[in-house]
């Protein structure tokens, strides 16, 4: 389990994520596996600070003292495995190899990012005077879970002491078919709203006595439901609004109730901000004369890698390494993004291939995992070159 500082310059991918996986991290408790971290970036001669809040651990580490800052951000957490004798191996949180295949509990989801991340790391800091560079771990044990004494938190950390990222690379399995098939350059925005349409209970016999909120409600319903809110662009899909919930009635034919819930959600691109399509939403609810009371939940903004050369190093170290043309998406659901978007100049998710993660039987493979680490170490190179 403990490598030895001697041979962290031997160290392979597979090395490293044989020894994560054996962290029995689940979520949020990171198992020991952050202070394996730690221990690398001390022998490479950098510090680490923890975070730590409530049940979550939360590090930062930190290699280097130049200007330009470039870092990895992950989580060490894993869901459960569920039932263990379905999985191909007796024990999911160890790496079970079945020719190329790698299999056990977390090594996509994400695992194997902070393996191939380390090992490029280590090449990296190895070969060059880090007086020049900054390299920087922000790696917690709440991605998973609730994610609410996680990454936001280390976000905190950075905006007191002023610290913004050049570039944030965050390890999450990105990639469909091939690895390098597809980097995630922003996400969107995500926010919720809860409505009650207050009317008046009655006789449904003396709807002259009533306030009907279901028929208050349906002109609104269809002016939102059809509205275009926009049409998307070159990076993202149009914004969407779907309601999830709505209520009303007390299961009775004969009478008239008196209020009506929904709730819906939007996901939303760049072309908005959460309190633009509030204001949208509420100018219609007001036209047509509602009584009603809404809450908000804004779990996420969206974001969108800014124009730089990020996406353009990783375009080309993925074509070195790969071969492959990259694809520059935006779909999917939220990620730890939505936080580091605050203290990262520019930002984008790269890692291995999503289709197994969380499931039994979750795996990758030996090339994948030294592929990507190729990916990395070029990335380092090129950014700091
Ligand atoms: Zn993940």
């Amino acid at each position: 389990m403990v490598v030895s500082e001697i041979n962290l310059s031997k160290l392979t991918t597979l090395d490293v994520l044989k020894d994560l996986v054996a962290f029995r991290s689940l979520t949020p408790d990171d198992a020991g596996s952050l202070d394996y971290i730690a221990r690398i970036v001390s022998w490479l001669g950098g510090s680490s600070i923890r975070t730590d809040r409530n049940e979550t651990t939360n590090l930062i580490a930190t290699i280097g003292t130049g200007e330009k800052i470039f870092a990895f951000a992950g989580h060490v957490d894993v869901v459960p495995t569920g039932e263990c004798s379905l999985w191909q191996s007796d024990d999911p949180f160890e790496l079970y190899q079945d020719g190329d295949k790698l299999i056990g509990r977390g090594v996509a989801d994400m695992k194997g990012g902070i393996a191939a991340f380390l090992v490029a790391m280590i090449r990296y800091v190895s070969n060059h005077d880090m007086s020049k560079y900054k390299i920087m771990l922000v790696i917690t044990s709440d991605e998973e879970g609730s994610a609410i004494d996680g990454t936001c938190v280390m976000v905190d950390y950075f905006k007191n002491n002023n610290i913004m990222l050049d570039y944030c690379l965050v390890g999450e399995p990105s990639c469909t078919n091939f690895l390098g098939d597809t980097i995630k350059v922003g996400r969107r925005g995500s926010l919720t709203g809860n409505l009650i349409v207050n009317g008046k209970q009655g006789h449904i016999a003396y709807p002259h006595l009533c306030q009907n909120p279901i028929h208050d409600f349906a002109p609104a319903l269809a002016e939102l439901s059809s509205k275009i809110w926009d049409n998307g662009n070159q990076y993202f899909p149009a914004t969407s609004l779907q309601f999830a919930n709505i209520n009303s009635g007390l299961g009775v034919t004969n009478v008239i109730p008196g209020s009506l819930m929904a709730n819906f959600n939007f996901r939303y691109n760049t072309e908005h901000t959460a309190e633009y399509l509030q204001n949208e939403v509420i100018k219609i609810l007001d036209f047509h004369q509602l009584n009603y009371n809404i809450t908000w939940n804004h779990s996420a903004k969206p974001f969108m890698t800014n124009a730089g050369d990020f996406m353009q190093i990783a375009e080309s170290a993925i074509k070195h390494v790969t071969g492959l043309t990259v694809a520059k998406k935006t779909d999917g659901g939220t990620s730890d993004g939505r936080f580091l978007i605050d203290i990262s100049r520019q930002i984008m998710e790269l890692g291995l291939l999503n289709g197994t993660i969380h499931q039994i039987n979750e795996f990758t493979t030996i090339s994948d995992i030294n592929n990507l680490t190729e990916v990395y170490f070029s990335i380092l190179n090129e950014v700091f070159n």
